[in-house]
């Protein structure tokens, strides 16, 4: 268990999602390795058996439920789409902010406090919670109201004392007049557990496509939570384990949602040799759904299409056009990067890199560029904690190699002339929160003047936002 020294400087630098990773093994496993098993306590093992079937053919009916009830579409909130408006009251001013499908809110401004940031949610309901921050989340403001649809807000207050009313407008972007290609980050963290971050994986959707570029471990939950059951690609940027992990799972979701048409994969060389290995791993539990659920189960589901390529244009419908190219992650070689462009808007994923000239090349210009990004003085901060674990440490080192430093990440926005910068592959993993965030971009406005958006999980960015 030498591993577990990972948690321990990530637990007292503070930087790192509390309960990362396993620190004690569970009371099962105690008390099996630490009492005997006396008649009392096998007839307690027994109850808990038979608890645990009980409450796990009670899951099944609720999953049932569930999927026949809601079709699987967990979140389809009516206030969707992206919005301007204007309030009046003590607290007046335009404002913008766009609604996800479950009704949060993760970039609300407003031009009265233009360095104030919001996020937040409207329930079914329509009750609006949000909180503002201000000077990087030394302080924050809730904003309650009741909003009606097309946002005509009612009855708005704020925890500071004031109210306010006002009236939105459905951003014309989000009535399909203007294209817009939308980044939903489905994963920004790393391959060390964090339970706030998913591993590496990024949606882009431009008109009716879903591009899906990497499918670490835990993505599947953000994509289902972001409402989406499907995607027209996935897209590997290399093959370390936080970028693959999840794929299989997203084959069975296929199934379950009675996908017709063979999933589209594509990647640098490998992903044959990756995706055929995994198909391989999931064919029993695919002959077993095939074999309960019979036609129902479609075969083109947990089929695919793969495509391997070593850079240049990858997908081309007219409309849509992705690019690969090729990045320096080595020894994890070959690696990519993307760029998709679609009717003047884009968006370039750097995937796993050290800095490379091409990454500035290929970003010129773009609307929106996500990059991963390590924090120097926090991997030092970590590094100084490992001097009694010298394996730990030198891993540590290593790991520097092969990204890109913030500030790095910095002059190829800077020097690309990029519209927004959007970080994700958060290295260290710190946990979601805005001092964190704030650290973790320390002195990157400095170089690149631009907006820097730390990546959560969830977080939806729009190129006309
Ligand atoms: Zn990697
Ligand atoms: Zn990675």
């Amino acid at each position: 268990m030498v591993e577990m020294g990972f948690s321990r400087p990530s637990k007292h630098s503070g930087l790192f999602a509390p309960g990362s990773l396993p620190l004690a093994m569970n009371g099962r496993a105690f008390l099996d390795r630490g009492f005997k098993k006396t008649d009392y306590y096998k007839n307690q093992i027994k109850e808990d058996e038979r608890m645990r079937t009980k409450l796990f053919g009670l899951l099944v009916l609720l999953g049932i439920f569930l999927l026949g009830s809601a079709g699987f579409v967990m979140a389809d909130s009516p206030f969707q789409g992206s919005y301007k408006g204007t309030f009046k009251g003590n607290f007046g001013g335009n404002w913008k902010c766009t609604v996800d499908a479950n009704g949060r809110i993760s970039d609300f401004s407003i031009d009265l406090a233009p360095e104030a940031r919001g996020r937040g949610v409207i329930d079914r309901e329509g009750n609006l919670k949000v909180t503002l921050s201000f000077h990087g989340g030394a302080m924050t403001a809730v904003w309650t109201a009741n909003v009606t649809k097309d946002l005509i807000v009612k009855n708005g207050k704020t925890d500071r004392g004031g109210t306010f009313e006002g009236r939105g407008m459905r951003n014309p972007a989000s009535a399909k007049s203007e294209p817009s290609i939308k980044v939903i980050l489905l994963g920004t963290g790393t391959a060390i557990p964090n339970p706030q971050r998913a591993c590496a994986s990024t949606l882009i959707v431009a008109g009716d496509k879903r591009f899906l570029i990497d499918t670490g471990r835990g993505f599947l939950n953000n994509m289902v939570k972001a409402g989406i059951r499907d995607v027209s690609a996935v897209l590997f940027t290399h093959y370390h384990s936080d970028h693959i992990g999840e794929f299989g799972e997203l084959m069975v979701l296929r199934g379950l949602f009675g996908a017709k048409e063979p999933l589209k994969v594509i990647g640098p060389k490998g992903a044959k040799k990756v995706v055929s290995a995994m198909l391989e791993a999931y064919s029993l539990d695919n002959a077993y759904r095939k074999a309960h659920h019979k036609d129902k189960w479609y075969d083109a589901s947990e089929q695919v299409r793969i495509q391997e390529f070593q850079s240049g244009v990858v997908y081309d419908d007219g409309d849509i056009k992705i690019r690969m190219f090729e990045v320096d992650h080595s020894p994890a070689k070959p690696a990519v990067g993307y760029r998709i462009d679609y009717l003047g808007k884009s968006v370039v994923v750097s995937g796993d890199t050290k800095k490379v000239p091409q990454m500035t090349e290929m970003a010129k210009g773009c609307d929106i560029l996500v990059h991963e990004a390590l924090n120097l003085q926090l991997v030092n901060m970590s590094e100084a904690r490992l001097r009694d674990h010298p394996r730990l440490l030198a891993m540590t080192k290593e790991m520097v190699e092969y990204h890109t430093t913030t500030m790095e990440v910095a002059e190829i926005a800077r020097d690309a002339g990029v519209r927004n910068l959007v970080l994700t592959h958060l290295v260290p993993s710190i946990p979601v929160n805005s001092k964190a965030e704030q650290m973790f971009i320390r002195g990157m406005s400095d170089i690149y003047k631009g907006p820097i958006l730390v990546g959560r999980d969830g977080m939806v960015i729009d190129t006309n936002s």
